[in-house]
């Protein structure tokens, strides 16, 4: 191949990414808010409106009336919802949830299943794969239909060869090659695996339809974990970037061991494990959940400036290093002292980084976290290109 049709090739995907990425979103187009939102000429944009109505990637529809009353145009181009359709699967201890999505990034179904048998790395494949049979029963989708599939794990995933190296609650997960999932389902797909905290943090943002290419996303849960973000996911050399959750901070009265075998690490006192320890160091109270926190611990002044402390020094650290244009935080953790210690996060913030001013900091609500349809956020747009590039050029 010479270099003229090599560029003319990869000009050629740019391009047609570049309409499907502008109309990604839920909504329907006209032919001309299409060629008016790229930029394209008429001619162009017509043709390739023709190749994707053509391969049935595109539909033209006419909306019900019901739909129309939420403001849609009366008619024009949708992504379909029966073909070109993505799986994401959130792995856990007990539970997988799964979420049908399709390349507009609009999930179709979802759908939680209590597993019988607690996962295990003897029989990972096994769940999985039965979970998924199911789901597509469930969401009467056809096993043709799926051209991609995403998992999310939790603990030590290396994205790059896509094995995961352990975790911290399920048994037995040592160096397993997820690879051999594709011999367990029913047809052949795109597939890639993704840390749970990166598809946490793509579905609390496609959620709020924000579209900064620059920020930090921070989880306080069972664990913690920091996603960095630059005009696409930063996952480090080996792909375990951001375990901010193993930084030690020495201020605590008496040591922790964190599960890590190392001390003082920020879990060992801000994930839901760690805080309920603080409540009963700083309250003498012992609870088993966060649930039951009342309005004595939150305003436990100890407890809460103590919290306000630990976590605007993450804050503050990550603000100096990484510059970044957002810093989007919340999680269980976290979440039932947030009426008392936000403003005092923010405000410590501001004032002690080193450029400080603008307030940077959004807070979202554990309930908007969907890992399922995250995971499939992180890869989607990597596996449209590569239909592209094996299918349509
Ligand atoms: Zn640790």
């Amino acid at each position: 191949m010479n270099n003229y049709s090599d560029s003319h090739k990869v000009m050629r995907v740019h391009t047609l990414m570049k309409v499907l990425q502008a109309i990604q979103g839920g909504e329907t187009w006209s032919k001309s808010d299409i060629q008016e939102i790229t930029g394209l000429s008429w001619g162009s944009c017509s043709e390739i409106i023709s190749l994707f109505e053509e391969k049935k990637i595109l539909v033209y529809r006419k909306l019900t009336k019901q739909n129309n009353n939420l403001g849609r145009k009366a008619k024009g181009f949708q992504f379909n919802e029966k073909q070109y359709l993505f799986i994401g699967l959130e792995v856990r201890q007990n539970l997988i949830v799964c979420s049908l999505v399709n390349m507009g990034k609009t999930e179709l179904y979802s759908r939680r299943y209590k597993l019988k048998e607690n996962l295990s790395g003897t029989n990972i494949f096994k769940q999985i794969s039965e979970v998924y049979v199911n789901f597509l029963v469930d969401a009467s989708v056809k096993t043709q239909s799926i051209m991609g599939v995403s998992v999310s794990l939790n603990g030590g995933v290396d994205i790059y060869n896509k094995k995961w190296i352990y975790s911290p609650r399920i048994e037995n997960i040592r160096n397993i090659d997820m690879n051999q999932l594709i011999d367990f389902l029913p047809a052949e797909h795109y597939f890639n695996i993704e840390h749970d905290i990166n598809a946490q943090a793509l579905s609390v943002i496609h959620l709020h339809k924000w579209t900064y290419n620059n920020y930090v996303f921070l989880h306080f849960g069972e664990g913690i974990g920091m996603t960095f973000y630059n005009h696409g996911l930063y996952s480090g050399s080996r792909g375990l970037a951001g375990e901010i959750g193993h930084v030690p901070f020495n201020r605590l009265p008496k040591d922790r061991i964190c599960d890590c075998g190392r001390k003082n690490c920020f879990e060992t006192f801000l994930s839901v494990k760690g805080v309920l320890q603080l409540i009963h160091d700083f309250c003498g109270i012992k609870l088993k959940n966060l649930n039951e926190v009342d309005q004595s611990i939150i305003s436990n002044s100890a407890l809460n400036d103590f919290m306000k402390e630990a976590v605007s020094y993450i804050l503050i650290f990550i603000k100096n290093i990484l510059d970044p244009e957002q810093i989007i935080i919340g999680g269980e953790a976290l979440e039932p002292f947030l009426p008392v210690i936000k403003t005092k996060i923010e405000n410590k913030v501001n004032q002690e980084s080193w450029l400080s001013g603008n307030n940077i900091i959004k807070w979202y609500s554990d309930k908007e976290i969907n890992c399922a349809y995250g995971t499939v956020m992180t890869s989607c747009d990597k596996m449209i290109e590569q239909h592209i590039i094996n299918n349509l050029i």
